[in-house]
């Protein structure tokens, strides 16, 4: 059974994350989308907000549940049993990003990071785009995973 898990901040839970979680479905047997609990002065959601607007769209996927997490992602990939990191890339900035940190997860616990690049039409795509518009009282719909 490959599992994976799909690990982030989700604040919000975007399109962009929607299809990154869609695309790996089709290669893995389940993903635990893993909240992280990180606190930042920024949330535009709590951490419960995030689970249950998460845990509503996948409702009907039982490959797909949501967990919330402190600490090292390895530590967590280990205690679900799952082999793979599951991550996305939409800019070069991302890349280095990713691939430090999938050496150092794949040298410390011998976890697999398997990366798929954006589709173009969501590279510009960001949690932090969308808090920023929300902040402005903007519509931010176009950005959110519909149910
Ligand atoms: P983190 O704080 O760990 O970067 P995020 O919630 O911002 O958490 O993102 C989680 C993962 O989703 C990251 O791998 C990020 O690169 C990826 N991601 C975010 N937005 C997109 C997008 N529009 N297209 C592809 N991948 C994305």
């Amino acid at each position: 059974m490959k599992k994976a898990i799909f690990p982030g901040s989700f604040d919000p839970f975007t399109i962009g994350h929607d299809d990154i979680v869609q695309r790996g479905l089709a290669l893995f047997d389940a993903i635990i989308i893993a909240v992280g609990k990180n606190s930042s002065k920024h949330e535009m959601l709590s951490v419960e907000e995030r689970v249950t607007a998460i845990e509503q769209l996948y409702a009907d996927n039982p490959k797909v549940s949501v967990c919330t997490y402190e600490g090292l992602t390895v530590d967590l990939a280990r205690e679900k049993g799952a082999q793979f990191l599951l991550r996305g890339v939409r800019t070069v900035a991302d890349f280095e990003y990713e691939r430090n940190m999938a050496e150092a997860n794949r040298d410390l616990a011998g976890i697999e990071t398997i990366v798929l690049f954006t589709r173009p039409e969501y590279a510009h795509v960001s949690s932090s785009l969308v808090r920023e518009l929300k902040s402005y009282n903007k519509d931010i719909s176009r950005y959110l995973p519909t149910l």
